[in-house]
């Protein structure tokens, strides 16, 4: 069963106008299928043809073809599900108070979030994971890995993910990434990610 290339649970323009439809056209239709199909030849024909995508970034992430590959695909996975023309605002419940217990306050989470988004040198992503137990931390990774991967970031759940790839931006913000990064929290779905905090704790 080969991996497929999800639809978006909205249309390319439904995040104006904080991210463009032109980039969610192309980072969807484009970066996305390739790197999904990419994964599929990289595992054709082999030992690791079935396996979950869980499995083959934790135990598989040492071939490039499906770090690169496979982390593109569950990256993208997850960054078009925590993302929603509703989103924004702030989370509530469980896991505003895992975010207060670790930061403070939801402001200060931001403030920390948005800094390891744009201090990540290069192509990568931010991450807000939680741990077992419920304690949730913020990390950041190169290129498509992911804390999935042995070694990788904080090692915990990652249950938010900003792209920072220049491809998740450019064409609107051009170099300035702090304002792409200040704008994802408009869009924001915290209740899809107070899900995963929730399955995931
Ligand atoms: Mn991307």
């Amino acid at each position: 069963m080969a991996f497929e290339l999800p639809n978006l649970p909205y249309e390319y323009d439904a995040l104006e106008p904080n991210i463009d439809a032109q980039t969610m056209e192309i980072h969807h239709s484009k970066h996305h299928a390739g790197y999904t199909s990419k994964l599929n030849g990289a595992v054709e024909g082999t030992d690791m043809e079935g396996k979950s995508i869980e499995d083959l970034l934790k135990n598989h992430s040492d071939k490039t073809a499906v770090r690169n590959n496979g982390g593109g695909f569950y990256n993208h996975n997850l960054f078009w599900e925590v993302m929603s023309p509703n989103g924004g605002g702030q989370p509530s419940g469980e896991l505003a108070d895992a975010i207060n217990d670790a930061y403070g306050s939801f402001d200060k989470f931001k403030e920390e979030f948005s800094s390891a988004a744009a201090g990540r040198f290069g192509s990568g992503w931010a991450w807000l994971c939680v741990h077992s137990g419920g304690k949730v931390e913020i990390c950041s990774s190169p290129n498509q890995d992911n804390p999935l991967m042995p070694g990788v970031g904080c090692g915990g759940f990652p249950i938010l993910g900003l792209d920072v790839w220049e491809h998740a931006y450019y064409l609107k913000y051009q170099n300035k990434r702090p304002d792409y990064i200040a704008n994802f929290f408009n869009v924001i779905n915290w209740d899809k990610v107070a899900e995963l905090y929730a399955a995931n704790k």
